[in-house]
């Protein structure tokens, strides 16, 4: 081996290595700027130089408090000198948001990350800048954005708190006149049915069906309204007996109807013991009126999907066309009219509200003239206790 490639090896590592640190340097997508212990810059890469405007041949020599805005330079010195003291390395984002300055006098928000150099014996600073302009801007539309999204959403639960209470008011007052009307009508009815003409006789009965119609909306709304301001604490539930209690309450419609049940052990649920009672007896009443010619066969179980109950309640009846699967939940959606299946169409959209008081949802699946089936999670451990 001859002696002059000995010597040639250190050397071509050093090289190697201050190629490396100039291609790093140059090609680094942010400005880094190597300043010495007075603070003044001794090298710039084109970052810098595109960024705050000034030519590297300028930049270097200057104080480095050129880029900072003038109302932070005393602090900055402060910065720099207890920095000195501690030397270590900051990397970006540790919390130091600061400002620069353009040439031109502009400012831009940056991010700074600081490390170290020590050259011999003198230690420089090496800072890598970042501009976070678009950061910041997309930060405040967020922001923006978040709290124009409150406002609504709180200027929404208002408006339809005002609704509930509205339709509250206005259905507990329509009751009353309404109940004249209606016995009146069927006093009319009464007296003189048979002792006018045929004409008259059918006039009255529309007036008598008419008003039992709206007596029949007006408390199934009240009993709507009242889901959220008459609501009652949350509490465990064995849906069991609870179940049980619901089917003895439509045990004639039943009967009559020659429906076959199959019933699965339900569990015990943190709920609203009445709004329950109220959903379950909401869709077994559907499952049984919306029949088919077939004698119903009602199937009502449950599985457990993650930290929900899924319950559902399956029916063999006329089934639901899919495009109304999502308004036959809204306030008075009806796929017939009263002639052909009684009704007064919100007995779906109280279940929603029901199911959705409990952090839950409810959904249908159906096939026309097959059957229908209605799901409902619910959460097994409901957070809200009102
Ligand atoms: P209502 O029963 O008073 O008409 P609902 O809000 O309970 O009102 O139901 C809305 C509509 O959804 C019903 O009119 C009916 O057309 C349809 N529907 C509800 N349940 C069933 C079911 N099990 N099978 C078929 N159609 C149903």
């Amino acid at each position: 081996m001859h002696e002059d490639e000995i010597t040639a090896e250190p050397v071509k590592a050093l090289l190697a290595e201050k190629m490396l640190f100039q291609r790093v340097f140059e090609l680094a997508p942010d400005p880094i700027i190597i300043v010495d212990q007075t603070g003044t810059i001794v090298l710039a890469n084109a970052e810098a130089e595109q960024k705050f405007g000034y030519k590297i041949s300028e930049l270097v020599k200057m104080p480095m408090e050129i880029l900072i805005p003038q109302r932070y330079h005393k602090e900055h010195v402060g910065y720099r000198e207890s920095y000195s003291q501690s030397p270590r390395v900051r990397p970006m984002g540790s919390g130091l948001d600061l400002f620069a300055k353009h040439s031109n006098g502009e400012e831009f928000p940056v991010e700074v990350s600081l490390s170290p150099l020590r050259i011999d014996d003198e230690l420089m600073v090496i800072a890598l800048v970042r501009d976070i302009s678009e950061r910041k801007l997309a930060e405040a539309s967020i922001k923006e954005k978040a709290k124009a999204l409150e406002f609504a959403n709180a200027e929404l639960s208002r408006s339809n708190k005002e609704l509930e209470q509205f339709a509250y008011i206005a259905s507990h007052d329509l009751q009353e006149p309404l109940r004249s009307i209606s016995a009146a009508c069927q006093l009319l009815e009464k007296k003189y049915h048979g002792k006018l003409d045929a004409k008259a006789d059918e006039f009255l009965q529309y007036a008598v069906d008419g008003a039992k119609r709206m007596q029949n909306l007006i408390e199934d709304l009240l009993k709507y309204s009242r889901l959220g301001t008459k609501a009652q604490n949350f509490q465990s539930v064995d849906l069991n007996p609870l179940l049980r209690q619901v089917l003895e309450g439509l045990q004639a419609s039943l009967q009559e109807a020659g429906a076959n049940l199959t019933i699965d052990q339900l569990p015990t649920i943190t709920a609203d013991r009445s709004q329950i009672f109220q959903l379950l007896q909401n869709l077994i009443a559907n499952a049984l009126k919306f029949r088919s010619e077939k004698p119903p066969e009602i199937t009502i179980g449950y599985r457990e999907v993650g930290d929900a109950f899924e319950f559902f309640v399956k029916d063999n009846g006329i089934g639901i066309d899919s495009k109304y699967f999502t308004h036959i939940f809204e306030v008075f959606r009806r796929l017939h009219n009263a002639e052909s299946y009684s009704g007064t169409g919100i007995g779906l959209a109280t279940c929603k509200k029901i199911v959705e008081r409990h952090e839950g949802r409810i959904w249908v699946n159906s096939e026309m003239n097959k059957g229908s089936t209605f799901y409902f999670s619910l959460p097994k451990r409901v957070g809200k206790y009102e």
